[in-house]
C-alpha cells in the first residue's frame, strides 16, 4: 500500500501473473486461443465439471446459460433480488421476465420457500447466488427445481471456490444445469474482466461456445491459426463474449494461487469475527459455514434493530446510521461498499411495479449491510484498524 489508506479491495498480482501476460503478448497471439483452453481444462478439472467455458464476464455465463436453456419470450426466470444487477439482465437479453423473490435472512441468499411460492406455469430457471462466497440453499432448491422440472442456472459470482456441506465436498456452481463465475477486478480470481460457464452436459457446452463467438461453428477461433482454416459458417445468432488469450494467462496464474488466496482471506474473515465480537450486539456478523465452506469474496456486517421485519422506518433510520458508520470509516482512511441494493430498489424494476413492501429480509439487510475490505494482501495491522474504526463509529 503506497499510502495509509485501506481500499475496499485491491486484487493480488505476483511476478507471476505479470510474467504470464508478457508472455502472452510476446507471442503474436493475443485473442482466444491455446491458453483460453488451457484455462478452461484447468479450472473444469478444478471445480469437477466435465466443461468450462472462458467467457468475457460473468454476466455473458449467465446470459449465454439461459440462452443456451432455450430461456425466451414469456418465459420467467426467478432471481433473489439481493444480487447484482447480471442476473435479471441475463433473462432480460432472452425476452424473458425476471420474478424477485426474498432471501433468506441469515444467509442472504434466495429463500427457498419464497422461491416456491413464485413459481408459474411459465417459469423455466431457479438462478440462485452463493451471496458473498457462501452457498445457497442447494439440496432445497435441487429439490425444488426436480418436482417444477425447472432448470438451476448457479451465480458463482462469489463463490469460488465454495465447498458446500452436506453434498460429499461438490463445490458451488457444479450443482445446476450450468453454474456462472466471474473475474471481474474484485472477484476472488480476476482477468481484469472475464467469466466462466461450467456445466455437465456436452450439448450446453458446445451450444455456448459457439454462442459465445457469434454463433460461427465451433473451432473458429482456429481460423487464424497455422493449422485452421479461411472458411466458417454462421449458424444462429451469437454474441462476441470470447476471452483474450491475455486474460487468460493472467486467469491461469491466479488458479494457480487460489488456495494460498483462499487461505488468505478466511484468515482475515476469522480475524475479523474476533475483532467485531465485542460489537456482536450492534452488529449481526456474518454466517461462516465450516472450513472451505465460504470463500470470503465479501466481509458483510450489518447493524441490527429491534423491530419487526416490514418496519420501514425502522430501515429508513437503520440506512441513516448505515451511511453516518460508511462516512466515518471513509473519514478513517477505509474504504467500504454496500452489497446490494436490492433488485427490487432499482428505477428499472420499480417501473416493471416491483415495490420494497414484497421484500422484508432484503430491505433489513439492506438497510444495515456495510462490506468490509477483504482482500489477500491484507494485513493484521489493517484488520485491526478496520475493526477499530467501526467501534468508534458505532459509538
Ligand atoms: C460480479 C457479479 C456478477 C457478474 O460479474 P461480471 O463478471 O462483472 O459480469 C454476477 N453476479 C454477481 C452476484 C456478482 O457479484
Amino acid at each position: 500500500m503506497t499510502d495509509d489508506r485501506i481500499p475496499f479491495h485491491r486484487p493480488s498480482i505476483t511476478e507471476a501473473e505479470k510474467e504470464a501476460v508478457l508472455a502472452v503478448l510476446d507471442s503474436g497471439w493475443l485473442t482466444t486461443g491455446a491458453r483460453v483452453r488451457e484455462f478452461e481444462q484447468a479450472f473444469a478439472a478444478f471445480v469437477g465439471a466435465r466443461h468450462a467455458v472462458a467467457l468475457n464476464s460473468g454476466t455473458a455465463a449467465l446470459h449465454l446459460a439461459l440462452v443456451g436453456l432455450g430461456v425466451g419470450e414469456g418465459d420467467e426466470v426467478i432471481v433473489p433480488t439481493y444480487t447484482f444487477a447480471s442476473c435479471g439482465e441475463a433473462a432480460l437479453y432472452c425476452g424473458a421476465r425476471p420474478v424477485l423473490v426474498d432471501v433468506d435472512a441469515d444467509l442472504l441468499t434466495i429463500d427457498p420457500g419464497c422461491a416456491e411460492a413464485a413459481v408459474t406455469e411459465r417459469t423455466r430457471v431457479l438462478m440462485p447466488v452463493h451471496f458473498a462466497g457462501l452457498s445457497a440453499d442447494m439440496p432445497a432448491i435441487t429439490r425444488l427445481a426436480t418436482r417444477h422440472e425447472l432448470a438451476v442456472v448457479e451465480d458463482a459470482a462469489h463463490a469460488f471456490p465454495t465447498r458446500v456441506a452436506v453434498s460429499g465436498g461438490k463445490l458451488a456452481g457444479t450443482f445446476g444445469a450450468a453454474g456462472a463465475y466471474s473475474f471481474y477486478a474484485t472477484k476472488t480470481i480476476t482477468t481484469g474482466e472475464g467469466g466462466m460457464l461450467v456445466t455437465d452436459d456436452d450439448h450446453l457446452a458446445d451450444l455456448v461456445r459457439q454462442l459465445s463467438l457469434h454463433g460461427i461453428s465451433r473451432d473458429a477461433w482456429k481460423r487464424y491459426a497455422a493449422d485452421g482454416s479461411w472458411y466458417y459458417e454462421v449458424l444462429r445468432t451469437g454474441f462476441k463474449d470470447n476471452m483474450t488469450d491475455v486474460a487468460a494467462a493472467l486467469g491461469l496464474a491466479q488458479l494457480r494461487r487460489v488456495d494460498e488466496m483462499r487461505d488468505a482471506r478466511a484468515r482475515i474473515a476469522a480475524q475479523y469475527l474476533d475483532a467485531l465480537e465485542p460489537l456482536s450486539a450492534r452488529l449481526q456478523l456474518p454466517a461462516t459455514g465450516k472450513p472451505g465452506e465460504h470463500a470470503w469474496h465479501l466481509f458483510v456486517v450489518r447493524l441490527r434493530t429491534d423491530k419487526p421485519l416490514g418496519d420501514a422506518a425502522a430501515d429508513e433510520h437503520l440506512r441513516a446510521l448505515r451511511a453516518a458508520a460508511i462516512e466515518h470509516l471513509s473519514a478513517a482512511g477505509i474504504g467500504t461498499s454496500v452489497h446490494f441494493i436490492p433488485l427490487h430498489r432499482h428505477p428499472l424494476y420499480r417501473g416493471m411495479g416491483w415495490r420494497p413492501e414484497q421484500f422484508p429480509v432484503a430491505e433489513r439487510a439492506y438497510a444495515g449491510a456495510i462490506s468490509l475490505p477483504i482482500f489477500p494482501d491484507m494485513t493484521e495491522g489493517h484488520v485491526d484498524r478496520v475493526g477499530r474504526a467501526l467501534a468508534a463509529a458505532l459509538a
